[in-house]
């Protein structure tokens, strides 16, 4: 999509520090980290919210999720915890409209979340 940012980091138009990708999923560090390690991770394709999902592109978040795995264990090593974390739509807080997980970890977060 092209007035996406996602999509503009996806196509190298806007710089982001990328960490690692896989064949459907990017991850890049997050500009404004909201802990110690903040990794977003979205697929390559654009997909506005998980309210876009179907049974034709929900193969992707698992893909995402292998990346954020993958991350995990073998780059942050975030052996003491870590959150996945999904906003989606004015009251979930999303405000960038690309399918992203916030992959957060290096402290211990509370919950609720506000
Ligand atoms: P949301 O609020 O939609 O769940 O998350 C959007 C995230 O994108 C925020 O955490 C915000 O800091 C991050 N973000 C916004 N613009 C940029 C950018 O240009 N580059 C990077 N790396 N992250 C961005
Ligand atoms: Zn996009």
């Amino acid at each position: 999509m092209n007035d996406c940012l996602f999509c503009k980091i996806i196509k190298k138009e806007i710089k982001a520090d990328i960490i690692k990708e896989n064949d459907h999923a990017v991850a890049f560090n997050d500009i404004n980290p909201i802990a110690p390690s903040h990794i977003l991770i979205i697929p390559k394709t654009h997909i506005e919210s998980v309210y876009h999902l179907n049974e034709n592109n929900s193969y992707l978040l698992s893909k995402m999720s292998d990346l954020a795995n993958d991350i995990s264990k073998n780059i942050i090593r975030a052996t003491n915890g870590c959150r996945w974390i999904i906003n989606t739509g004015d009251e979930g807080g999303q405000t960038v409209f690309h399918l992203h997980m916030h992959l957060v970890s290096g402290r211990k977060f509370g919950w609720p979340p506000g």
